[in-house]
């Protein structure tokens, strides 16, 4: 029997991790899988699903195409209807079904493998893209005493309060507006990709904060270098929310949970960080 096929789509995609994680999820478990990156442009994405789906069992969806496999999924779970984005498909009785397992990555890292008790903290979330919108469910539901959305467009952080407000306590705020120190704050803007912070005003971090930076990469990010020059308890990057993202997906497509700490720990060791 040929292995089941499973890729992850996006473009860029050659620097994707999601192939080394997955093929160590399958050989832990015992799965035999087949995990590929397929670069696919702009204009293909349709097509490529439809091609894809002719043989291939699942599939991970990156940037940009998040929002369109959205729309393209025939059925789609509850977190992956409020979260506007799918990262996750797979066919089902002809259907496509779309979820979305990034805001159950980024709280499994934090509670899990952080040990951060969300529960009745004042958490700050900056950025209000794809990202943001994607986590504030679970986020919510883990019970925040308050929970800030800041972003630099403060009108895209209000539709997101809007969205969210009926799972939990919520507030928009700009950068500048922001008063007093909070317990954790997640950058979920893509300003690291450019070495930038947002604006913060000082005393937003103080010696209890918590900081978790969306972004990853061999050395700290932006953020994370800001957050520690700050005094912060803590900056943790978005690896771990990145293995327990791809965790989730491989769980909903075979049935089994890989433990994801020995991938998380070999992907440390590969960027040279312990
Ligand atoms: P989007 O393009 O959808 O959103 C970008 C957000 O960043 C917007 O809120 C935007 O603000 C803000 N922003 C961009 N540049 C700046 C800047 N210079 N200063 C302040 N704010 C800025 O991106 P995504 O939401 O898809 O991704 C955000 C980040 O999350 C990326 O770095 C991505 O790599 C990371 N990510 C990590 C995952 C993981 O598994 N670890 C999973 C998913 C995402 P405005 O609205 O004003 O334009």
């Amino acid at each position: 029997d040929s292995p089941d096929q499973y890729a992850v789509m996006g473009n860029p995609i050659a620097h994707s991790k999601s192939p080394r994680i997955h093929r160590q999820f399958a050989e832990q478990t015992g799965q035999q899988i087949e995990y590929r990156a397929l670069r696919v442009d702009e204009g293909d994405f349709e097509q490529a699903l439809e091609h894809f789906f002719k043989q291939g069992k699942g599939l991970n969806i990156t940037v940009p195409f998040k929002q369109r496999a959205w729309q393209l999924s025939g059925r789609l779970s509850e977190r992956a209807q409020l979260a506007g984005a799918v990262n996750t498909l797979w066919m089902e009785g002809g259907v496509l079904v779309g979820d979305n397992t990034d805001g159950c990555g980024l709280v499994t890292d934090l509670v899990q493998n952080q040990r951060l008790l969300i529960n009745a903290k004042r958490v700050l979330l900056l950025g209000a893209g794809g990202a943001a919108r994607g986590v504030l469910q679970p986020l919510l539901a883990e019970g925040p005493a308050k929970l800030v959305v800041a972003n630099r467009t403060l009108a895209r952080a209000q539709e997101l309060v809007e969205l969210f407000s009926p799972f939990g306590v919520v507030e928009a705020s700009s950068f500048e507006a922001l008063r007093g120190a909070f317990d954790l704050i997640i950058n979920a803007t893509s300003a690291s990709l450019e070495g930038e912070v947002p604006p913060l005003p000082p005393g937003v971090v103080a010696g209890h904060t918590h900081c978790y930076d969306m972004m990853y990469g061999a050395e700290p990010t932006a953020f994370n270098r800001w957050a520690k020059s700050k005094g912060a308890k803590d900056c943790i990057d978005g690896l771990g929310m990145l293995v327990e993202q791809a965790a989730e997906a491989f769980y909903l497509w075979r049935g089994v949970r890989p433990d994801t700490q020995p991938v998380l720990a070999a992907l440390r060791a590969e960027m040279g960080q312990t």
